[in-house]
């Protein structure tokens, strides 16, 4: 049977990600060798290191003056190392959920007070704060764009007077973002671009270097530009991964494409979710509703139809639609690789459901 993958992360990739890889793990670029056991000083390998980097920058429109790296230690290193490199007098932190609250508790650990503008967690983060104030001097403004367990989003870049610091994991190379806006964007690459492993840092190269503290070699991001995102082994697999990803989305289209099919999808989603009598979305306002987690309960009269719906939809290839342990109910991830087939298999099994209780 099919299946149709919407786990959170790791999560779906293309299938042509997963042919490459599966090619390359036996014969990398006409080595006879594996893309595991080849050196990551080679001269094949830094073409898939520096092709993947450049990708980036293109597919997003990275402006001159910005270094795009692969790190590892997932966005929960850049917690901590973004605030190291980039926090010297105060920042401002928004507090959209539970990778956020994570974001600022790591923050804390550094002089400069870090200053919570606002928190939707009165409502378990259901909504985006809106209205709060971020003041003009702070040396950045750090949000989460997509918060991966609450399906909220920022869809756009936050009109503030400093520069952004953003946490966009599971958003990354969905829609259009204004580079320029932004001091540093960190992602983990297992949402929408690879396998798990390799993190996504773009850092504004001017940005660095002003803080007073000591950085410990690897915590700062100055070693990793002048070393081509190789002062260390880089995870070699992961950053294989993510650039066939990026080769894929190229094809498509690019960041254009890939955004009018990831509104359609969420669209689709979110139209069957009202109609449908058996359910309700957790986010209730429209505008702060993530194309990329889209998140649901049983409507109250068929509360007890939970585990029944999800046992329904696994039985019908329907796999990793159960919400996160703080949220309750389902939640569909909808990331760029998932093909709008699966998410009309899903308004099918919805339909169905409703249809035979
Ligand atoms: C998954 C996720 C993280 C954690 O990423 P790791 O790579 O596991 O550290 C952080 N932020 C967001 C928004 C996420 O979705």
């Amino acid at each position: 049977m099919k299946k149709h993958n919407f786990y959170a992360g790791p999560s779906i990739l293309p299938e042509f990600t997963k042919q490459k890889a599966a090619e390359a793990i036996l014969d990398f670029a006409g080595t006879g060798l594996s893309v595991m056991e080849v050196s990551h000083r080679s001269k094949e390998f830094i073409a898939v290191m520096e092709q993947a980097r450049q990708l980036i920058k293109e597919l997003l429109e990275v402006p001159d003056g910005y270094t795009v790296l692969f790190l590892q230690g997932g966005a929960s290193l850049q917690f901590l190392m973004a605030p190291m490199n980039l926090l010297e007098t105060k920042a401002a932190y928004l507090n959209t959920g539970a990778w956020a609250s994570k974001a600022i508790k790591e923050a804390k650990n550094f002089v400069g007070p870090v200053i919570e503008v606002a928190s939707s967690k009165d409502q378990n983060f259901n909504y985006i704060p809106k209205g709060f104030v971020v003041p003009h001097d702070v040396d950045f403004f750090h949000y989460t764009s997509n918060n991966t367990i609450y399906g909220t989003e920022i869809l756009k870049d936050p009109d503030v007077t400093v520069p952004l610091v953003c946490d966009m994991s599971s958003d990354i190379l969905s829609r259009p973002v204004d580079v320029s806006k932004y001091n540093l964007i960190y992602a983990g690459a297992q949402k929408n671009l690879g396998p798990s492993g390799a993190t996504v840092v773009i850092v504004k190269n001017d940005a660095l270097g002003k803080v007073t503290r000591p950085l410990p070699t690897m915590l700062d991001y100055r070693t990793h530009i002048d070393n081509g995102s190789m002062f260390n082994t880089p995870a070699t697999l992961p950053v294989f991964g993510c650039l066939q990803t990026l080769l894929w989305l190229k094809e498509l289209g690019g960041i254009t494409a890939i955004e009018k099919i990831n509104k359609s999808k969420a669209e689709m989603l979110y139209s069957e979710i009202e109609r449908n009598r058996m359910f309700v979305a957790t986010v209730p306002d429209h505008q702060d509703r993530s194309r990329m987690n889209v998140n649901f309960v049983m409507s109250p009269d068929f509360a007890e139809l939970e585990k029944p719906f999800l046992e329904f939809a696994k039985s019908r290839g329907l796999i990793g639609l159960g919400g996160h342990r703080s949220v309750g109910g389902f939640r569909a991830s909808l990331y760029n690789a998932l093909p709008v087939e699966s998410v009309q298999a899903l308004i099918d099994a919805m339909r169905e459901f409703e249809k035979q209780n």
